[in-house]
């Protein structure tokens, strides 16, 4: 199901994928899949209702092209520090998903900040986790469709980070699933894929 599509380093997408149905936010003029645009906004609805801020979208759908030119600056800044071809291109991908491999390109993936946190040179910042509205997604988000996709206690098992301002539409019944089980989606599948046998 195009939902729960795995996208990481061992299952990237092809360089013309590009999903359907994608829709820009007025906002922010970031496009994302409608269902995942909508989610979005029942969830700021939630957040506004509890007294908390409500987000603004700062990435949402990647092209494949754009990926590129973002992983190729980062290995271009270790290639000039000396590193040779592959050196430079496995410290890159440390930092910043290969080309086709970022969830971004599925349109399905947003990074958030607080309104107050927006207009910052880098607005993506791990204390954003430690905020109300991060811990409040951590807890909630779920219940309109989105996980917290690399969680601090998953970096193994994800080979990413921890990305608190990182969210991946899922739908809702398999988020709370995921949550409740403490699944990330690469568990999430893999036991999707034993169940079927
Ligand atoms: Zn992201």
């Amino acid at each position: 199901m195009y939902t729960l599509q795995l996208v990481n380093r061992d299952y990237p997408l092809a360089s013309h994928f590009v999903p359907s149905h994608l829709t820009q936010d007025k906002q922010s003029r970031i496009w994302v899949c409608k269902v995942a645009l909508k989610a979005f906004r029942a969830l700021n609805k939630g957040l506004e209702k509890k007294g908390l801020s409500s987000l603004f979208l700062i990435s949402g759908y990647r092209p494949y092209a754009y990926q590129e030119r973002l992983f190729e600056r980062k290995k271009q800044v270790f290639l000039k520090q000396g590193l040779d071809d592959k050196a430079a291109y496995n410290k890159a991908s440390q930092i910043i998903a290969p080309p086709g491999c970022s969830e971004h390109q599925l349109g399905l993936a947003i990074d958030v900040a607080t309104w107050s946190m927006k207009d910052l040179e880098d607005p993506l910042i791990i204390s954003f986790g430690e905020t109300k509205e991060g811990c409040w997604l951590q807890n909630y988000a779920p219940y309109y469709g989105f996980i917290l996709r690399y969680p601090l206690d998953k970096t193994t098992i994800t080979g990413v980070s921890y990305e608190p301002w990182h969210y991946r539409y899922v739908g809702k019944e398999h988020a709370l699933t995921m949550q409740k089980r403490q699944f990330t989606l690469e568990e999430y599948t893999n036991f999707l894929k034993k169940e079927s046998f």
